[in-house]
């Protein structure tokens, strides 16, 4: 199964500062999946800007210009009190949006049945008018917004993995019930959002799981609360928010999951995508601070894509 990766050398570029967890290396963590002998066959392409057009189908072009405006030419701009822009990151999230918009293009012309997307920062806690939680641009809703303007589809699913709620792709697909989120997240943990009685317009479904919840639990809850929502759905694209942080070594967070959990939940939405979508799957990084876990988990999740 062809799977196109999308990456860029500017998204190692953007860096928030000594210490801080969403940092260049965390990449490179994943890069050394890329890296392992059986992906080496995987297309690979750098990844365009994506066009303030693009951009502005979830951000309002007030919002563009600001970020555009306050991204320094030396030293750290803080947008909150744990996002910032270095002289690297408006470039940074200007590809990490683009990839996301080209992955789309990738699977909805056929060049490829599913694609991944090796990008940060991180799009999820980004809300239209608001950045957050080391997010910038929220790359998987303008890359949803972009696969229907684009090319004319009408349901989309984004599943979300990551172990925060990604209060942001939330915040945009609330009133428009053509696009659906399904987060799995840790509860009570940042944001702070994902409250199962947050609905939308009967298109957001929020799976939140107590700290320690194991493989076990996930499973179950992933069974239960995922992917029969998912079937009912029935999208035409399935678009993932691919954070790993919901890892038993992570630091960030205190969900238990295991490397094995990434394959299978990956193999699950595989099914997912072939049985409503064409076997269509666009899926970006988010989070995951450990790299060794970083690195186990992409692997796990890429074996599942290719598959
Ligand atoms: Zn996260």
């Amino acid at each position: 199964m062809t799977v196109i990766i999308y990456t860029h050398s500017a998204c190692l570029a953007h860096d928030m500062g000594a210490g801080h967890p969403e940092r260049p290396e965390r990449l490179k963590a994943v890069q050394a999946a890329l890296d392992r002998p059986e992906f080496a066959g995987l297309p690979r392409h750098e990844a365009p800007r994506a066009s303030k057009e693009q951009i502005c189908r979830v951000h309002p072009e007030a919002y563009y210009e600001a970020i555009e405006e306050v991204a320094p030419t030396e030293g750290l701009v803080q947008l909150d009190g744990d996002t910032a822009m270095s002289p690297g990151s408006f470039e940074a999230a200007l590809r990490a949006a683009g990839a996301v918009c080209a992955a789309v293009d990738a699977v909805m012309d056929g060049s490829a049945s599913r694609a991944f997307c090796a990008v940060r920062p991180p799009g999820h806690h980004a809300e239209p008018k608001r950045p957050m939680g080391f997010c910038i641009f929220n790359n998987i809703a303008i890359g949803a917004l972009h696969a229907r303007a684009q090319h004319g589809i009408r349901r989309i699913a984004v599943v979300d993995f990551d172990v925060h709620h990604g209060n942001g792709t939330q915040a945009a697909f609330w009133a428009d019930p053509e696009l659906m989120y399904v987060s799995t997240h840790q509860s009570p943990l940042y944001p702070g959002s994902g409250a199962v009685d947050e609905r939308g317009s009967g298109n957001i479904v929020n799976v939140p799981l107590p700290p320690a919840a194991d493989s076990v639990a996930f499973r179950h809850a992933f069974e239960r609360g995922v992917l029969p929502v998912l079937d009912e759905f029935a999208p035409e694209l399935v678009m993932i928010s691919a954070g790993f942080d919901a890892h038993a070594r992570d630091p960030l967070a205190q969900l238990e999951l295991q490397t094995e959990d990434y394959h299978w939940a990956t193999a699950e939405l595989v099914r997912i995508a072939l049985r409503h979508a064409g076997g269509r799957i666009v899926s970006t990084l988010e989070g995951g601070y450990d790299l060794t876990a970083l690195t186990e988990s992409t692997t796990a999740h890429l074996s599942a894509l290719t598959a």
